[in-house]
C-alpha cells in the first residue's frame, strides 16, 4: 500500500500525484520551476521544495538569466541500478533536447544549473561545467592547475574543481555580465576569454593566481531556524513533520534541520533520542590562504578544507553520548529518524562538564 501525504505550499506547489507508471512510480511534485517524478515511495518534504525552489532562484538572480520553462527532474534512489540509463553512463546528467534532468538527490544542484544555464548557451565544457561548480552548495575549492590546458578538454577529461573555482573568480572579480558575454558567444577557447575581458588569457590566470582565495563560501544557503538555547546549552524537542519548512524527505530517513553558533571553541557533549544527530559547520566567507584552511579543518566537524575537501561531518548515533570537540563557528544540526516513524525526538548539546581533560595533571615528585 503506497503511502502518499498532499499538501499545498505557500508559494502554490501542489504534491500533484502518487502513483506514475515506469520506473518513477513515486510521488509526482510540481513547483515554480520544478516538475519531480520519483523512482521512490518515500515523500520529498517541505523543505527539499523550498530549498531547491530558494536555489533555482539563487542562481537566476546570480547569473542575470532565467531557465527557459519549468524543468522536468527524474529523481531516483542515490543506489539505484538504473540511475546511469538515460545518461550515457554517467550517474546524473541535464538532457537539453528534453529540458529533463536525471540525477540522485546529491547532485540535484549541480544538474539543475545546467537546465538554468542552458538558455544562455552551450560553451566549452570547461564553462558548462565550471558554472555548475561555482553555483553548487558545496564550498568551492582551488583546484590548483594551470588552466590554458584544460580549456578545451572534454567532460570526461575536464577538472571540474579547477573549472568552478575559476569561474566563481571570474564572477566575483568581473561579474555576471561578462561572464554571459563569454558563455553566451564563445567556445571558451582563450582568444574568447582575451575579448570579452581585455587581456591576455595569461594574464587573466595570473591575476587569478594571485588574488583568489583558497575557498569561496557556498553562494546558497538554506535558512533553518536556530536550535532552542538556554543558559546551558542548547536543548530541543524535534518535530518530525513533512509540511515543515525546516524538514527534508529521503528514502527511509526523515530529518529536521538547525542551526547554531558555537562562541568558545572546546569540548561539547552531544545526545538524541531520535536514531541520530550530525553536525556540520558552515562557511560563511572566502578562506583565503592554504594556512587557514588548514586550521580550519580543527575538531570533529571541520569546514570543508584542503585536508577535508569534502567536509568533515561529526555523527552522534541515538542513545550514546558522545563527546565532540567543537571549533567556534556556524553549525548546521541535522535530527534524523530512519523508518520515519517517529513524531519527535529531543537533542541536547552541552559543555563538557568533567571527564578526562578536566582531572589535573598529577603533582610533581
Ligand atoms: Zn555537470
Amino acid at each position: 500500500m503506497r503511502h502518499c501525504t498532499a499538501w499545498g505550499l505557500a508559494y502554490s506547489a501542489l504534491l500533484v500525484s502518487c502513483g506514475l507508471d515506469g520506473d518513477f512510480p513515486g510521488p509526482t511534485y510540481e513547483t515554480e520551476h520544478l516538475r519531480i517524478l520519483t523512482s521512490f515511495e518515500d515523500p520529498l518534504c517541505r523543505g527539499d521544495l523550498l530549498e531547491l525552489e530558494g536555489f533555482i532562484d539563487s542562481v537566476q538572480t546570480t547569473l542575470g538569466i532565467e531557465m527557459s520553462e519549468p524543468v522536468d527532474v527524474y529523481l531516483r534512489d542515490e543506489f539505484s541500478d538504473t540511475r546511469k540509463l538515460e545518461c550515457g553512463g554517467r550517474g546524473a546528467c541535464y538532457r537539453a533536447s528534453m529540458h529533463s534532468v536525471f540525477t540522485t538527490p546529491s547532485v540535484i544542484h549541480h544538474e539543475l544549473t545546467h537546465a538554468i544555464t542552458a538558455s544562455a548557451g552551450f560553451p566549452s565544457a570547461f564553462l558548462i561545467e565550471g558554472i555548475a561548480m561555482a553555483m553548487d552548495k558545496n564550498v568551492v575549492l582551488f583546484g590548483g592547475v594551470e588552466l590554458t590546458s584544460q580549456l578545451s578538454l572534454t567532460t570526461k577529461k575536464v577538472s571540474y574543481i579547477a573549472a568552478g573555482h575559476f569561474t566563481r573568480w571570474l564572477l566575483d572579480t568581473y561579474g555576471a555580465a561578462k561572464w554571459r558575454e563569454l558563455y553566451s558567444h564563445g567556445s571558451g577557447k582563450t582568444r574568447h576569454f582575451e575579448r570579452v575581458y581585455g587581456k591576455k588569457f595569461a594574464s587573466l590566470q595570473e591575476e587569478y593566481f594571485e588574488s583568489a582565495p583558497w575557498i569561496y563560501p557556498p553562494l546558497y544557503h538554506y535558512e533553518v531556524p536556530w536550535m532552542e538555547e538556554n543558559t546551558l546549552g542548547w536543548r530541543e524537542n524535534f518535530v518530525f513533520d513533512c509540511s515543515s519548512s525546516d524538514t527534508f524527505g529521503r528514502i527511509g530517513i526523515i530529518v529536521v534541520l538547525r542551526t547554531l553558533e558555537i562562541s568558545t571553541p572546546g569540548m561539547y557533549d552531544v545526545w538524541t533520542s531520535a536514531d541520530g544527530v550530525s553536525l556540520s559547520r558552515d562557511i560563511d566567507r572566502p578562506i583565503d590562504t592554504i594556512e587557514e584552511a588548514e586550521r580550519a579543518a580543527y575538531g570533529d566537524a571541520p569546514i570543508s578544507s584542503s585536508l577535508t575537501p569534502i567536509g568533515g561531518i561529526a555523527y552522534v548515533p541515538g542513545g550514546t553520548l558522545r563527546t565532540l570537540e567543537l571549533d567556534a563557528g556556524i553549525y548546521t544540526v541535522y535530527v534524523g529518524d530512519i523508518d520515519r516513524d517517529a513524531e519527535q525526538a529531543l537533542v541536547t548539546i552541552l559543555p563538557h562538564r568533567g571527564g578526562l581533560n578536566h582531572i589535573p595533571e598529577p603533582e610533581g615528585p
